[in-house]
């Protein structure tokens, strides 16, 4: 359909009814709770893949599961909560009422639609005040990347067994855990000097922590209560425009992407909606996969990438991730098809008004 040399392969974790890779790190954290002895978790949710996968990780395992989702999604897509709701979650539109914090950030920011940072407040908040939970993160932490290390080795042995090698490895980004872990065993291979490849993190405009964000340790929620991190980051009091991708709009980065990218091992860009549902448009008309809008971030890439081939003549073989489907996204391929999808850049001053918020002391944001 491109008609190009490179050759283009995905490694796709949409078949279950989460629709995402999340479920790979759902059941791991759940068996541990369980074995830990909880009667249950606390998670957030932005657009409800981590919130789908946890509670039905929570349903085979018997545990109680509390998701607090961003509320632009909450709205945006009634039919994830049921989900949820089916797997015996109960599920609160955040910021709530519900929590202290989520009252506070209410009182400050009146008719917000939310954030990742701000519903993972909610839920820390809810899990350090109940007997017996405990709050569990989809993304972001480096257990998680663990987890879903399971996807660049099943990639790697399944491209090994065809004596296929890729040469530039592309996924999208929004905490890193999926890119994370499909890039880990080809990452191994390039830091050992065993081999070398070109990896590609896609981040949305709307929300471009490594591309315009800075290195700096940082709040991992906005209500303050997590841990500091050091990491790629627009500030934690940074709130997204209520862009599509619900997956991607989270403030910071993983901390172990945001050092590859630092020193040079991986490369990072930014691209806009509408392109990014174009290449969904194109991919799903090839493919007969529909695939969600944050995979989609990582199908334009790889198609930019195949189209340069084809301006060179060069052979590529390009991989990347194939996070998920889009089912629940409909209304976001409505707007599209409609063409009333917007693109949403921020503006410097926008910018600035979340890094203000990053902790200042010696060696950190001088
Ligand atoms: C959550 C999600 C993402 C982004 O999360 P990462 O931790 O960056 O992988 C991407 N795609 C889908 C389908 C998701 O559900």
């Amino acid at each position: 359909k491109l008609k190009t040399p490179a050759k283009i392969y995905y490694k796709f974790e949409g078949n279950n009814t989460s629709g995402s890779h999340k479920l790979n790190s759902a059941i791991a954290q759940a068996y541990y709770a369980k074995e830990q002895g909880l009667k249950g978790v606390t998670t957030e949710t932005g657009a409800g893949q981590w919130g789908t996968a946890l509670s039905m990780a929570c349903s085979y395992l018997e545990l109680d599961c509390k998701v607090y989702m961003v509320k632009c999604s909450y709205e945006q897509k009634p039919f994830r909560r049921e989900v949820m709701r089916t797997y015996g979650a109960s599920v609160t539109p955040s910021p709530s009422e519900e929590t202290e914090v989520g009252r506070k950030i209410l009182a400050e920011h009146p008719g917000t639609t939310g954030s990742l940072g701000c519903a993972i407040s909610e839920a820390v908040e809810v899990a350090t005040h109940t007997d017996g939970y405990r709050y569990v993160l989809g993304s972001v932490l480096n257990q998680v990347l663990l987890h879903q290390s399971v996807i660049g080795m099943e990639a790697k042995i399944a491209m090994d067994k065809y004596g296929i090698k890729p040469d530039i490895i592309i996924g999208c980004a929004g905490g890193g855990s999926n890119l994370g872990g499909l890039i880990s065993p080809f990452m191994g291979e390039k830091l050992r000097g065993e081999a070398d490849y070109r990896f590609i993190a896609v981040e949305p405009a709307s929300c471009p922590s490594l591309t315009r964000g800075v290195f700096a340790y940082d709040f991992c929620d906005t209500g303050m209560v997590c841990p500091l991190a050091k990491m790629y980051t627009l500030g934690s009091g940074f709130i997204p425009s209520a862009n599509h991708a619900g997956g991607l709009r989270y403030h910071g980065m993983s901390s172990t992407l945001s050092q590859l990218y630092h020193d040079g091992y991986m490369e990072a860009r930014s691209v806009e909606q509408t392109a990014v549902f174009e290449a969904a448009e194109q991919f799903a008309r090839v493919e007969g996969i529909l695939p969600a809008p944050e995979s989609s971030h990582a199908i334009k890439a790889a198609i930019d990438e195949a189209l340069k081939c084809k301006e060179t003549g060069e052979e590529k073989t390009i991989l990347f991730g194939l996070t998920g489907t889009g089912y629940f996204d409909m209304m976001a391929y409505e707007k599209f098809h409609d063409g009333v999808m917007t693109d949403y850049i921020p503006t410097d001053d926008d910018l600035k008004v979340g890094f203000d918020g990053i902790p200042r002391f010696p060696g950190n944001m001088e």
